[in-house]
């Protein structure tokens, strides 16, 4: 077993001596049944979170509400989630009742799909309820129990369905995908956050190729943010060969790139996705730099601002778009930039106002922007007398 559940053996043992029922679940036992690297176990158990807290000296409330509690042990913490039942879907999302049960096969009911509802015995045996290993071996994605229900139940599930064809290289099988095709409308009613977690991590699977071209041919699509009127400009995605995208900012960029969205556009729809201020930041910023990759206008100044990290994921980007340049080149000629950042600047406002150069006022900013442009442009050396000089004759035109 993995180095990850051979550490977490004796929280799963102390479970049982106290009389209960307690299983490695969900991720995990898939990702190690593939062979794949795992990141964190996560513990199904018969024990209510009380009875979890009497067993173990040091827990934590995570999600108690839902039946979860942490339980810290040598530096890790584990979640360990009482069996439970989900009843009364009504708005096609969350449960609005969540009961626990003292039976495993309950609790792996609920969940989404056959190859998401293995559970592991601490000694390593499976728990395969649902022909789980079957798909798992076929690499199909299928939902437990009737497809159409679990989708009314929980709508999100058809976005997980492709995200995890996208992320293991799967097929979804053929009823659930019917399935979807037949109640994808139901995304509408899906918290936007929820649909975006999901969506991220579809384009950054395995084959995200995969999970488009289902996302297209089950019209997902139509009910995602600010998609419905790009369709043929997402499906222009599929020429791509070699799409391996590296974080949440290279997946905006593309989709905004593809779409063709100017600044203000990549504002709104990144909004409306409800995507974070620093990710809005970079994708416009990437954008730009983007089209200038490809126009082969990107200068000084825009490399400048862009800056080394995401310059690079640009440039990985533009090759994944097959723009023909010398990536080491772009790198190189932003490394010779004299300054990075305006406080590499040989001297500041407040300096500049204390030789009594210039007065307060609007007048700073105006400087201060030429000083940089000409620094970073080389036509201005970065050093306390060329500034003074400069700016001297900055003045008097
Ligand atoms: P990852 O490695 O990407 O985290 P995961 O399988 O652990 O994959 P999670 O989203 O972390 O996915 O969910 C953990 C488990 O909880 C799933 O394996 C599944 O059994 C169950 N689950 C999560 N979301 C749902 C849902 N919307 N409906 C039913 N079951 C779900
Ligand atoms: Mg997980």
């Amino acid at each position: 077993l993995p180095r990850e559940f051979e550490i977490a053996r004796p929280i799963v043992q102390n479970i049982e001596e106290a009389g209960f029922e307690a299983y490695f679940v969900g991720g995990s036992v898939r990702d190690t049944v593939l062979g794949l690297d795992i990141h964190d176990v996560d513990i199904a158990s018969s024990a209510y979170p009380a009875e979890i807290k009497k067993i173990f000296k040091h827990t934590v409330d995570t999600g108690i509400e839902h039946g979860t509690v942490m339980v810290l042990d040598h530096g890790n913490g584990y979640e360990i989630t009482t069996f439970r039942t989900e009843s009364g879907y009504q708005d096609y999302r969350r449960p609005d009742k969540v009961t626990f049960v003292r039976s495993l096969a309950e609790d792996l009911k609920r969940r989404d799909f056959t190859i998401n509802a293995l559970a592991m015995k601490e000694n390593g045996e499976i728990i395969d309820l649902f022909d789980g290993l079957t798909d798992l071996k076929n690499n199909l994605i299928k939902a437990v129990g009737n497809p159409e229900e679990r989708f009314h139940e929980d709508a999100l599930r058809m976005m997980r369905a492709v995200r995890f064809a996208s992320k293991l290289d799967f097929m979804v099988e053929v009823n659930t995908l019917n399935a979807i095709k037949n109640h994808s409308e139901l995304l509408e009613k899906i918290a936007v956050e929820r649909i975006h977690t999901e969506f991220v991590k579809m384009m950054l699977g395995k084959n995200p190729l995969k999970g488009i071209k289902d996302m297209l041919n089950t019209n997902l699509c139509n009910y995602i943010p600010g998609f419905k009127n790009h369709l043929s400009e997402f499906k222009s995605v599929l020429n791509i060969n070699n799409l391996y995208l590296e974080n949440e900012s290279q997946v905006w960029t593309l989709i905004c790139y593809q779409f063709g969205l100017n600044t203000k556009q990549i504002k709104s729809f990144l909004k409306a996705w409800k995507t974070s201020n620093q990710i809005i930041g970079n994708v416009t910023t990437m954008v730009c730099a983007l089209r200038a990759i490809q126009t082969k206008s990107l200068d000084n100044m825009l490399m400048y601002h862009t800056g080394r990290t995401l310059l690079n994921s640009t440039v990985q980007l533009a090759l994944i778009l097959g723009m023909s340049i010398d990536a080491n080149e772009i790198i190189s000629e932003y490394d010779s930039l004299t300054v990075k950042s305006r406080d590499e600047i040989k001297i500041n406002g407040s300096r500049l106002m204390s030789l009594g150069l210039v007065k307060p006022g609007p007048i700073i900013g105006k400087l201060l922007n030429a000083i940089e442009l000409n620094i970073v442009n080389k036509a201005l050396m970065n050093n306390e007398d060329s500034i003074i000089e400069f700016t001297k004759k900055f003045l008097k035109e």
